[in-house]
């Protein structure tokens, strides 16, 4: 059939490039040691960063709240599906972020790609004249987001305040909004928050953080990169995920209640969805306890050592892995094929890691996107890094 034919032609085209992506079917729970198509793997590409994912407390409090709540929310939270479980979650998850906001207010969402795009049409709806202003290196939900909020669009260069303050400088809007990623995550990197804040608060604009790698793993008390930069403004609008470093999925937007509420009224990926199941909320209440308390901070600690030791056993001499303090730890290679034949060799060996390829990063610079987990041990990691160092001179 015709129609089939152009698409087949475009699939072609794009293996050519060594552009298809291909999905690995997991067995077991998410963790460092993994069975992957039926083969023993050691994983170093999950955002589980803290180990929550396979948590026995977590499962527990699944179990616990499928009897209590059931199974699923049966409606959208504007109609009948807004349970006790999620007020419960958006109490407690505006707690943890209410030192770094002014009468902070929590909202949770489904998955942290629909928060993006709530927060930023949400937050774009309230004035015609509204202008975004767009890191270079966000995340494909907050360049959504920016393109479904119909207005106009600005790209400032990574993490360049000084190409933001004259974009900003310039611009006649009425609603300035600045979004960006807390912690790139593709490069590991961090944004220049502080700087970012006071550009913000100096042009009243608003600032989004997307804190998608950064919470749970950042600051004392695992709150995220607002603990972290230590910030506290009315102008900040914070976005986390909870499938991630929290180890069960989900979202949330937390801001000035006066935010939250204009959401809750305005915004569409979240009035024109069904809530998500409640029994995640119940199991994400466990979570968040276990990501504040001692076993957090140790969690967290484990990481950066682990982080550490990779970082003093490389030595690589034409990869090129970048800085990063944090748990994402890429290595940019260049070339599309180049990449993938060395993720497939580790693969080989048993250890997998993601090879990240355009569009999801810039053309020649593909790369190794090596993740750590608090899970992992300290055996691992060096064989990882043997396997490395080994691979790039052969
Ligand atoms: N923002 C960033 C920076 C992300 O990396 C991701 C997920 N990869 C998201 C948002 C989307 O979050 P979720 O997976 O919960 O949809």
């Amino acid at each position: 059939m015709e129609l089939l034919k152009k698409l087949d032609a475009q699939l072609r085209a794009l293996d050519e490039q060594s552009l298809i992506r291909v999905r690995k079917t997991v067995e077991t729970p998410c963790g460092p040691r993994v069975i992957v198509d039926g083969r023993p793997m050691l994983a170093f590409c999950s955002n589980d960063y803290l180990g929550l994912a396979a948590h026995p407390a977590i499962a527990a409090a699944l179990q616990e709240g499928a009897a209590r709540y059931g199974t699923g929310s049966g409606a959208s939270h504007l109609i009948s599906g807004h349970s006790r479980a999620h007020v419960l979650l958006e109490e407690r998850l505006a707690a943890f972020e209410s030192a770094y906001l002014v009468e902070a207010r929590a909202l949770s969402f489904c998955t942290g790609y629909m928060a993006n795009l709530a927060v930023i049409t949400g937050l774009a709806s309230v004035d015609r004249n509204t202008e975004i202003f767009s890191e270079a290196l966000n995340h494909a939900s907050l360049i959504d987001g920016a393109r479904l909020a119909r207005t106009s669009v600005k790209v400032y260069p990574h993490a360049d305040v000084e190409a933001l303050a004259v974009l900003l400088e310039q611009s006649s809007a009425t609603n300035k909004i600045v979004v960006t990623d807390s912690v790139f995550s593709m490069d590991g990197d961090l944004a220049p928050l502080p700087a970012l804040l006071a550009l913000c608060e100096r042009h009243n604009a608003w600032l989004i953080v997307d804190d998608a790698h950064g919470f749970g793993t950042l600051g004392e008390n695992g709150h995220g990169a607002l603990e972290h930069f230590r910030l506290r403004s009315p102008n900040l609008v914070y976005m986390g995920t909870l499938g991630k470093a929290a180890g069960v999925g989900g979202a949330f937007v937390a801001a000035h209640k006066t935010v939250i509420e204009t959401l809750i009224q305005r915004a569409r990926p979240y009035i024109f969805t069904t809530a998500a199941p409640p029994v995640l909320a119940h199991a994400l209440l466990t979570s968040l306890d276990i990501i504040e308390g001692e076993e957090g901070r140790h969690r967290r600690s484990r990481l950066a050592a682990l982080v550490a030791q990779w970082q003093d056993g490389l030595t690589l001499r034409r990869w090129q892995p970048l800085a990063s303090q944090t748990a994402i730890q890429p290595i940019v290679i260049g070339r599309n094929d180049e990449t993938m034949h060395a993720a497939a060799a580790l693969y080989e060996q048993g250890i997998w890691v993601g090879g990240i390829r355009p569009p999801t990063v810039p053309a020649g610079t593909a790369r190794l996107r090596v993740t750590f987990s608090a899970a992992h041990t300290t055996p691992e990691v060096a064989q990882l890094i043997a396997a490395l160092n080994q691979l790039e001179r052969t």
